[in-house]
């Protein structure tokens, strides 16, 4: 596989269109009237399956070879990555086999299970998931689909970044959430493309800052995994495929607390009126709660995703302190 460039999310983008959703543009009066700032959010939230996983995922099924599609395609996730897998396999005619931690919560299995995919469970604290994976991979010659570090993943990913940029100009400051860095180097790649003096800042959860440190060090940085409200940017280390990009073009990466989280969360809710999961929330929670300063700034933000348990939303929109 070759490096991921422009021009492959442009190819990506021609295979999403008509499959994926092209996602609203929304802005916020209030959110520009405290920001001082002129904010874009890109809301993801309403993407098939409610993050914008699908877009990596299709991309990846949509180039499989006959073959590939043949055997059907294998990977590991408890989360948003799993139901897209599902889904893109789904839509693509083609057998999709999910390894999910025995204990991952019931409602992530069975929305998997309703796109269709055959879940295979293990036990997280015994077992190696990325060993089972592969041996699935091998003994059913299967091709597996890792949740971010993957050239094509990549690429699906930056489709929602360059949609963003189209609908509303060039930018001065692009805000992506963080997790393993699939978002964040597609990202980054559309934006050092479409506009190349926009400033391309990633946002982490402060419980785990590996991206931060890593980009500090000039080489990945392992911690161990995080606890933190943002599930799916519990990530332990950047990829091999995403570092190098997000080390070429991101001017810095921030973090933010669970208590910004809760915030933007309930600020979406009261005030754009939808619901966004605590992850999804990372790139506002920085702009709105001022860790990144943005006033007089044409900011775009990446809403990543909206699917969160009910009763953690209800206990969050509960609490005080909006
Ligand atoms: C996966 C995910 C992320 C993190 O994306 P990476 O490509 O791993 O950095 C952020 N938000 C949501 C909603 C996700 O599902």
């Amino acid at each position: 596989m070759e490096k991921p460039e422009y021009r492959d999310v442009e190819a990506a983008a021609a295979r999403l269109a008509g499959v994926a959703h092209r996602t609203p543009v929304l802005t916020s009066s209030e959110a520009n009237r405290r920001t001082g700032a002129q904010l874009f959010f890109k809301c993801e939230n309403f993407q098939r399956m409610g993050a914008f996983k699908f877009r990596g995922a299709y991309n990846s099924i949509a180039q499989f070879t006959p073959a590939q599609r043949e055997a059907g395609v294998v990977t590991f996730s408890s989360g948003n990555h799993a139901q897209a897998i599902a889904l893109a396999a789904q839509l693509s005619g083609i057998k999709a086999t999910i390894l999910m931690p025995e204990d991952a919560p019931k409602a992530k299995v069975a929305a998997t299970r309703g796109y269709g995919g055959e879940i295979v469970t293990y036990n997280r604290y015994t077992e190696d998931r990325d060993a089972i994976g592969r041996a699935l991979a091998r003994e059913r010659g299967m091709t597996l689909i890792p949740p971010y570090d993957h050239p094509h993943v990549i690429a699906g990913q930056g489709t929602a970044a360059k949609e963003l940029i189209e609908a509303c100009g060039e930018l001065d400051v692009l805000v992506v959430c963080l997790g393993g860095g699939g978002l964040l180097s597609g990202s980054a790649l559309a934006a050092a493309a479409l506009a190349p003096r926009c400033r391309v800042i990633g946002v982490e959860p402060e419980a785990g800052n590996d991206g931060q440190q890593s980009l500090r060090k000039g080489e990945i940085v392992h911690i161990a995994a995080p606890k933190t409200l943002a599930d799916g940017a519990a990530t332990t280390h950047l990829g091999e495929w995403t570092f190098p990009i997000i080390q070429r073009h991101v001017a810095d990466i921030v973090t933010v607390s669970d208590e910004q989280l809760r915030q933007a969360m309930r600020f979406f809710a009261e005030r754009m009126k939808m619901v966004v999961e605590p992850t999804g929330c990372l790139a506002a929670a920085a702009v709105l709660s001022g860790v990144i300063p943005t006033a007089g700034q044409k900011v775009g933000m990446l809403i990543s995703g909206g699917n969160v348990d009910l009763p953690v939303l209800a206990a969050i929109l509960n609490a005080e302190g909006a």
